[in-house]
């Protein structure tokens, strides 16, 4: 059983918007278990349309179209595919009065072309449209591929693809194993070098599957594991985890799709009922800005300082002029000393600090992407760890703040 996508709209080649239509189809086909082996873009083109359908029934079991539903001479999907399979399209009651009644609540006159929206193909289901007036359509055939047809507008795809679609895919292809997936979530390792690091369990995946996926400094592997039930696919997942972290667990921080480094920090710190402020130089206040993007962060981050200048960093953090003239504004002392100064001075349980060279010159002599994270825990002398990320000021600034998150993780 494998699916094709093919997404309508003249907008999407000429690059005017961008599809996300199929995306999503994408993701829900994958979730359950329904191989997409092709996606195609189409413009709004009778012959060629009619071409792409006619390369996709050839190869596919199950064709999905997005777009053309309306009521305008551009759009001509169900009429299309109508044609392909000798059909009639026929009216939706229920539809066709929604219609009729969306024009007299709105006072216009409803022209003859609006019809099209309520028509469906013959001896197909008519998909409920709840938030436009286009019905969707599945067609099941006894030979052939099926034929799903969804609006373009997002906004109308979205509850149709979710409340109305995914029931009756479910429904038709069900399978006997259900997927299950887990998403492990890395930081410090890149994209390569994770893949090489599992290389045989990649190379000989077979379920569970290993799909790595790279995104803003971060890896993320999604293992799905297909299984008669939910616990043995659970005991699936966990034997293929267990493998990778005894290789990477060092880098994996977290799990699930919404997961960020500051949220796993956050939790962590509300857990240990631990408080948590920061000096910031480098990165002017981008780590406590992470930190208060997680909901009920008030109870773990107390607030902080940016100290950018060193004048600021005397003044605020009470940080000699002697020690910056001697060692500068971005070394070991410096990021030890604000850490501490900061930690001191709210009475917090941890203090983090990060000062460094986000370029484009270098500063001190010392090169652009060179930077100093501070840590201080109560009661602990602090200390500091120096890195170097050489690349344009808004990577370093954003890797400097995951790498400080990360060192409270740990
Ligand atoms: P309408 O009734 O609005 O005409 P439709 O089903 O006929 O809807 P289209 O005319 O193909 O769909 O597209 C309407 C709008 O929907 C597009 O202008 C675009 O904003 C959005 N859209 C269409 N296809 C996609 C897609 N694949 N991804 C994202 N947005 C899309
Ligand atoms: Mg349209």
């Amino acid at each position: 059983m494998h699916a094709e996508i093919i997404a309508v709209g003249t907008e999407i080649l000429l690059g005017q918007i961008v599809d996300t239509n199929t995306r999503l189809v994408g993701q829900v086909l994958a979730d359950l278990g329904i191989d997409v082996y092709y996606q195609t873009v189409v413009g709004d083109n009778e012959v060629r349309m009619r071409a792409a359908i006619d390369l996709a029934a050839k190869r596919s079991d199950l064709v999905i179209l997005t777009g053309g539903l309306g009521p305008t001479k551009d759009d001509l999907t169900k009429q299309v595919v109508a044609a392909y399979l000798g059909k009639q399209l026929v009216e939706d009651e229920a539809a066709m009065l929604k219609i009729k009644r969306h024009f007299e609540i709105s006072q216009r006159k409803m022209t003859a072309n609006n019809r099209l929206q309520a028509l469906y193909i013959e001896g197909s289901k008519p998909l409920a449209n709840e938030t436009g007036l286009a019905v969707g359509d599945f067609y099941q055939a006894e030979q052939g591929p099926d034929f799903m047809l969804l609006p373009g507008p997002p906004s109308e795809l979205r509850p149709m693809l979710f409340k109305v679609a995914l029931p009756l895919l479910k429904q038709a292809y069900r399978q006997d194993q259900i997927l299950s997936s887990r998403v492990l979530r890395f930081f410090g390792i890149g994209e390569s070098q994770l893949a090489s690091q599992l290389d045989d369990l990649i190379e000989n995946q077979t379920n569970p599957t290993i799909a790595p996926y790279a995104k803003d400094n971060e890896v993320t592997l999604r293992l799905t594991a297909s299984a008669k039930n939910e616990q043995e696919a659970q005991a699936l997942l966990d034997g293929l985890e267990s493998k990778i972290a005894k290789r990477c667990g060092q880098y994996l921080y977290g799990y699930g799709d919404d997961n960020s480094l500051a949220q796993v920090v956050m939790t962590k710190l509300r857990e240990k009922h631990l408080t948590i402020t920061a000096a910031e130089s480098l990165t002017g206040g981008q780590l406590q800005a992470a930190l208060t993007s997680i909901p009920g962060a008030s109870q773990a981050f107390m607030g902080g300082f940016v100290t950018y200048a060193n004048y600021a960093k005397e003044k605020l953090l009470a940080i000699p002029a002697e020690v910056i003239d001697k060692h500068g504004s971005v070394s070991e002392q410096t990021a030890i000393l604000m850490a501490e100064q900061a930690k001191q001075k709210l009475g917090a349980d941890v203090g983090v600090s990060l000062t460094g060279v986000a370029g484009p010159d270098s500063l001190e002599g010392q090169p652009v992407g060179t930077v100093w994270i501070g840590i201080a825990y109560r009661n602990k002398d602090g200390y500091a760890q120096k890195f170097h990320f050489p690349r344009q000021r808004k990577y370093v600034q954003a890797r400097a703040v995951l790498t400080a998150l990360d060192l409270v993780r740990k």
